[in-house]
């Protein structure tokens, strides 16, 4: 049963190799054949066929891999910026009291300039604690069972 597996993936396996040479050596022989119409003897055009199919496949996996480095690249760089987008708004404590959103990281001492005073601002961030109180939303009121004057008022 095993050795069955095996040998059916080594033949895919060898089959996937054989075509891929043929096709080489099918597009080398095309290319010995159209550079035979220019004079060029089949002996030189068909390896070189098969080294200049070997060296665009090397530029294509080449390029390929520096648009991937690159798409990788630039996708870090937005997740970056994204993290960096995160801020408060702060009131200036300049007389102008004008107030600004302001770009927050938390492991470095976060600072700007005012737009309006052009002075340079430090933010402190204070964090407080507070107890999460629970709602009182599931407690179940007694029934108010009207007294009979009332109920005789009523009707
Ligand atoms: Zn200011």
């Amino acid at each position: 049963m095993i050795l069955a597996v095996f040998s059916i993936i080594i033949i895919i396996m060898l089959k996937r190799f054989l075509i891929q040479i043929a096709t080489l050596f099918f597009v080398a022989t095309l290319f010995g054949l159209t550079l035979k119409q220019f004079g060029v003897s089949l002996i030189y055009s068909v390896p070189f066929g098969i080294m200049l199919q070997f060296g665009i496949y090397y530029a294509y996996v080449t390029a390929l891999n520096a648009y991937v480095e690159l798409r990788n690249k630039k996708l870090e760089n937005e997740r970056i910026k994204e993290f960096s987008l995160q801020g408060i708004e702060v009131t200036c404590p300049c007389a102008l009291k004008k107030t600004e959103f302001v770009p927050i990281v938390l492991n470095t001492n976060n600072t700007y300039k005012c737009n309006t005073c052009q002075k340079n601002i430090s933010v402190y961030i204070v964090p407080e604690t507070a107890l999460i109180t629970e709602t009182i939303a599931n407690i179940t009121l007694p029934t108010v069972i009207p007294t009979e004057e009332e109920s005789n008022g009523n009707s």
